[in-house]
């Protein structure tokens, strides 16, 4: 028996209706299309439709040049690529590479033989046999891929390439960018899990507060929240079990991966939300800490290695979050487990 749910995005924008000091500020526009597997959204304060279509092009070229499912992808045919996509997507990959060494491979860009294999947003998945399993992950393996003279090169002609865990963040970042370059201050990009923020939501601005309202899903009730937090100029990106998976003999396998198994990671979390100035870093992040479980990934986000903040929810429904964030995320005290008992927060 299988059953494959993808779940609405786990971060978004709380739309917040004031009727306070209303001002005369340039409207927002909104722009929402499908692009890289996920729903994307945008609103951007004095947007025109030529910047909203830049972005959509730009998202539409990110997937064309990123995606493990396209035969022509840069990553799957880096001779036929030109050279300004195959320069971009380098760039990427030398900071998927770094991400990978600094997270020990909990992050791990190079687990398209596993990925495929269990293909789990595919129409029927199911667990593929133990042989099947070490047979793919022998060719996973970041440090199979190195960088010289511009180029990258992989000693496995067997390993894919797997950008699904940060090529989302990327194009959050490259958009903003756009936004930024058109001489937008306040703005939204929603990428599937990843939403990344400038300036102040429409809501703020009007009462003069700064910053964006993003809510967390409860993983457990994904019509509610987790809580949400306040934040500006930076990215709340999510990674949880509950966004793709199939069950088959009741017991469930989701999408993210353990590199040294081969198997859906055994996490003690069910979802991680990291919040970080910049969405490339917080989109990988959040899929090595949900790998790493809750004490290894705390450890880390106190590590100081890259700078971020960091909402856990555990399989038990406890909510933790890293001292640097404590006051910019407000729970929602009300969030329940599926088994209607309250979620607990710390
Ligand atoms: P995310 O939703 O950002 O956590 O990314 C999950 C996607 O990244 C999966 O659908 C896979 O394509 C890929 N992936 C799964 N496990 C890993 C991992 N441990 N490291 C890097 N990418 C992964
Ligand atoms: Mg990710």
């Amino acid at each position: 028996m299988k059953h494959l749910f993808k779940a609405a995005l786990a971060a978004f924008v709380v739309i917040a209706v004031l009727s306070v000091c209303g001002c005369t500020a340039d409207k927002f526009e909104y722009s929402d299309f499908f692009a890289m597997n996920t729903y994307v959204s945008v609103s951007a304060q004095g947007a025109d439709k030529q910047i909203l279509d830049n972005i959509r092009t730009a998202f539409t070229e990110y997937e064309k040049q990123l995606s493990a499912h396209y035969d022509g992808s840069v990553i799957n045919s880096p001779e036929s690529s030109d050279a300004e996509s195959y320069q971009n997507t380098m760039i990427l990959l030398k900071q998927a590479h770094s991400i990978s060494e600094a997270t020990n491979g909990a992050f791990d860009f190079t687990l398209g033989a596993v990925t495929k294999l269990w293909n789990i947003t595919g129409n029927s998945p199911s667990v593929p046999s133990q042989n099947e399993i070490s047979e793919a992950l022998s060719h996973c393996g970041y440090d199979k891929i190195s960088f010289s003279d511009g180029r990258f090169y992989s000693s496995d002609n067997k390993l894919s390439i797997d950008l699904g865990a940060i090529a989302k963040g990327y194009a959050g970042d490259r958009g903003m960018e756009i936004l930024k370059n058109s001489g937008i201050a306040n703005a939204s990009i929603s990428v599937g899990g990843n939403v990344t923020v400038i300036g102040s939501s429409p809501a703020n601005l009007k009462c003069g507060t700064k910053g964006w309202k993003v809510g967390i899903k409860n993983p457990f009730d994904t019509s509610d929240i987790l809580g949400t937090v306040n934040i500006s100029d930076a990215t709340v990106s999510v990674s949880g079990s509950y966004e793709r998976y199939f069950t088959q003999n009741g017991k469930i396998y989701h999408h993210i991966f353990d590199s040294t198994t081969g198997y859906p990671a055994e996490s003690d979390l069910i979802s991680v939300a990291v919040i970080c100035r910049d969405a490339t870093i917080a989109d990988a992040l959040s899929t090595a800490l949900f790998v790493m479980g809750y004490d290894k990934a705390m450890d880390f986000c106190n590590s100081n290695i890259y700078d971020i903040g960091a909402v856990f929810c555990t399989a038990d429904g406890r909510v933790f979050t890293t001292d640097n964030i404590k006051d910019d995320f407000i729970p929602n005290t009300n969030a329940k487990l599926s088994s209607s008992a309250h979620i607990k927060f710390n």
